[in-house]
Order: structure tokens, then sequence, then C-alpha cells
């Protein structure tokens, strides 16, 4: 059988899983070729375990090298150029051709499109952010903390209030959180637009522990010297300890390949496929009206793969993607909750949190430990 080539580009959530999904359903009649720039992957929420000093940054890689799955080919390289129209790819190293090509280079940071947030603040949306905000804290003493989000649409929903809930919980241990204040300020009008329920239990639990949201705070610039946020709105807001959620864009090699359209690549909702033949794109660089995070990306990859698997077969397509999964958010205390959402299923997302409870604690780890296993053939 003449082997089609798909060639896979990036491999987080969407990559990895939809490598594994091909290997596991095609091998025979697709030859997968993965790229990513790194040489091993992290779950997102792994920066939450550098922040806390649970875990060092090397702990929670999961080298590229340990994929060993039929039929797929991991390379590390950097991608420097996407022709949609031909399906052609240029790395650091060499070009490509390909029969179906999927793009799941996930979201990049903007930091300079916020003044002053590079020289003045931190942040853990990055693991070198983490470590360097985990080195940071044990030198604030009191004042006030602001979690500023400082664009939208930005990965994982939750995770600036689980940011701010953990850092509570961390002042609360270091017998310091009478001498602190901590504030979050977001563009959005509530902490979770799409549904007002959970947004409402996310605000009841940050009131619980003193902790403000300030909605509709669109911040443009820091003030390092006077450790001040300006905010569009004009008022300025006063700090000690600045702690930004970065303004979130798709990676440059995207920018510039003409797929990207009002920011992000635009594609059909139901199969992921974008305006290009045989070309897909999932995952945070898409522009799907889902939550950016791990859970849709990965759902999304699991459409795409049997849309892949009924063109080449010549079967049904597959049911449309929901955009359906379930976030985790750390309470502090060791408890956890989830969002449950569904963005596509019905006629309007849906949403709801379940718990906080130790329980769910235990199924994020086997979360966790269930994509290892899956992807990286590790045990526990
Ligand atoms: C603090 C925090 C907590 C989070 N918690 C959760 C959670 O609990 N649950 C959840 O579902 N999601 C969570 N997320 C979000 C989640 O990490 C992302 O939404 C998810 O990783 C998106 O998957 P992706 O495959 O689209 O992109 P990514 O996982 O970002 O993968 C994209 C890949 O492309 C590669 N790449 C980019 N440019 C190039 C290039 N030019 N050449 C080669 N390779 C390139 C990158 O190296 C990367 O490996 C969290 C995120 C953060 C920051």
């Amino acid at each position: 059988m003449n082997e089609k080539h798909v060639l896979i580009l990036g491999a987080g959530f969407a990559g990895l899983e939809l490598a594994v999904r091909l290997s596991e359903t095609l091998a025979d009649e697709v030859s997968v070729t993965l790229i990513d720039q790194n040489g091993a992957f992290y779950f997102g929420y792994s920066k939450l375990d550098v922040l806390l000093g649970r875990k060092t940054a090397g702990e929670v890689l999961l080298p590229y090298a340990d994929i060993a799955k039929d039929g797929v080919d991991f390379r590390q390289e950097r991608v420097t150029s996407i022709d949609p129209e031909t399906r052609r790819v240029e790395t650091d190293r060499q070009s490509y051709e390909s029969d179906v090509l999927v793009v799941a280079l996930g979201a990049d940071y903007d930091f300079a499109a916020t003044p002053g947030f590079t020289e003045g603040g931190f942040e853990y949306y990055s693991l070198a952010g983490a470590e360097r905000l985990r080195d940071a804290l044990p030198e604030f003493q009191s004042g006030t903390i602001v979690i500023g989000i400082l664009g939208h649409p930005f990965k994982c929903p939750p995770a600036p209030f689980e940011g701010a809930l953990l850092l509570h919980d961390y002042l609360e241990r270091r017998g310091i959180r009478e001498a602190a204040e901590i504030r979050v300020l977001g563009p959005m009008a509530a902490p979770v637009p799409v549904t007002k329920e959970v947004s409402q239990s996310i605000l009841d639990a940050l009131a619980a522990r003193g902790i403000e949201y300030v909605p509709n705070q669109h911040i443009t610039a820091l003030d390092s010297e006077s450790k001040q946020v300006r905010l569009a709105e004009g008022a300025n807001v006063p700090y000690d300890l600045f702690v930004g959620i970065p303004v979130h864009r798709v990676p440059g090699v995207v920018e510039a390949s003409g797929l990207a359209v009002d920011g992000w690549i635009p594609v059909d909702r139901t199969n992921l496929a974008t305006r290009f033949a045989d070309v897909y794109a999932l995952g945070d660089v898409a522009g799907a009206p889902t939550a950016k995070a791990g859970v849709f990306a990965e759902s999304a990859a699991a459409v795409v793969a049997d849309d892949i698997a009924a063109r080449l077969r010549g079967g049904a397509s597959p049911r449309p993607w929901e955009g359906a999964g379930s976030c985790y958010i750390e309470f502090g205390g060791g408890a956890v909750g989830k969002v449950e959402a569904n963005f596509l299923g019905g006629p309007a997302p849906t949403a709801r949190l379940v718990g906080p409870s130790l329980e769910l604690a235990k199924e994020k780890e086997a979360f966790g430990a269930t994509r290892r296993e899956r992807w990286f053939g590790r045990a526990g």
C-alpha cells in the first residue's frame, strides 16, 4: 500500500495524542513525522508544582526520546516556515513534504506586548518563569500581590485563579497571609465568562480567602520604578509583587505562514480542518470556540485522527467535535476541583464545577499518569 505521510508540527497535548491515535489505528497506512523544537514535554499544570517547590523543573520533563510508537518518527527540530498551499515545511535542519499537514504549535507568549512586564513582573506560564517566581517568593514579606491577566484568550481559564488560591495557601503556611493583600485584575467581566455558575463558585472561593477579583481591567503597562499597574481605564494600581498572565499569540512561524486570521487559525469546528486542503489545526493555535486547554486539544486530536482515517478509507465522517473536557483547578490544602465543560455539543456551551475534594486530587494524579503511560510508555 502507498503510505501517506502525515506531518505533525508540535508535540504538545494535541500533537502527542494525534500521533499515538494514528499509530493505533492507521500504522500500516500512514507514516507520521512528529516535530517539536524541545527535547521534552511537560504538562501545563506542572508549572504549579515547580512554582510551589513540589517538584524541580527536571522532574516534570518527559523526554520525547521515550516515544516508541509504530509508524511515528519524532524529530527535535525548529519549524521555520510553513506553506499551507503545498504542505511543505522547512525546519532548522531540513524540509518536508506531506500528504496531510497538522499544525499543533500551541500558543506563544508576547511579553513585549505589555511594556514594563519583563522588567517589573513575574509569571508562572513558562517553566523558566515558574522557577523565577519560586525563587523570588521567599523574599516577599508583606504588601499587595497583583495577579494581572494581560490579554484574552489565555491558556487554562481557571489557572490565574488557581494561582491566587495557591499563593494564599503558600502565604498562610509562612504565617504572613495577614500581612498581604491578593487581587486578581482581568479584562473579563467574570472569571470564567462562559458560565455564571462556575464564575460564582470561583468568586466565592476567592472571597472566602479574602481575595478580590476586579473585572473589566485592561492592563496596558507596568511602571516598575513606581510599582504601579497602568490601566487603559486611566487609573493606576499599586503593587509590591506583580504576577502576570502574559498576552498569548500564535507562534511567529504560524503568523508568517498566512494561516492565522484575526490572531488564530480558523478551523471547521466539526473536524478542525483549515481552509487549506489537507491541512488541520488543533489545540491552542486554533481559533476554535473553546477554551485553550490541554483536554480540548486532546479531544480535538481524536476527531482529527478519525477524520484522517475516514478520508483514507473512504468511510463516513466522524461525529463532530464537541469541544468537551474537564480542567482541574487546585484550591489549596491539597483539594482539587474540576470544571467539566462542553462548548460545542449543544445549543450553548455548558460548564459545571465539581468538588473541590481530596478525591479529585487523586483523579488529577491519575490523569497525568495515564498520559505519561499512553504517550511515553512510563508507568506510575
Ligand atoms: C499554569 C498552567 C496550568 C494549566 N493547567 C491545565 C490543566 O489543568 N488542564 C489542561 O487541560 N490544560 C492546562 N493548561 C493548558 C495546557 O497546557 C495547554 O492548553 C496545552 O498544552 C495546549 O496543547 P497544544 O498541543 O495545543 O500546545 P502545546 O502543549 O503548547 O504544544 C505546542 C508545541 O509546539 C512546539 N512549538 C512551538 N513552536 C514551534 C516551532 N517553531 N518549531 C517546533 N516546535 C514548536 C512547542 O515546543 C510545544 O511543545 C495549563 C496551562 C498553564 C500555563
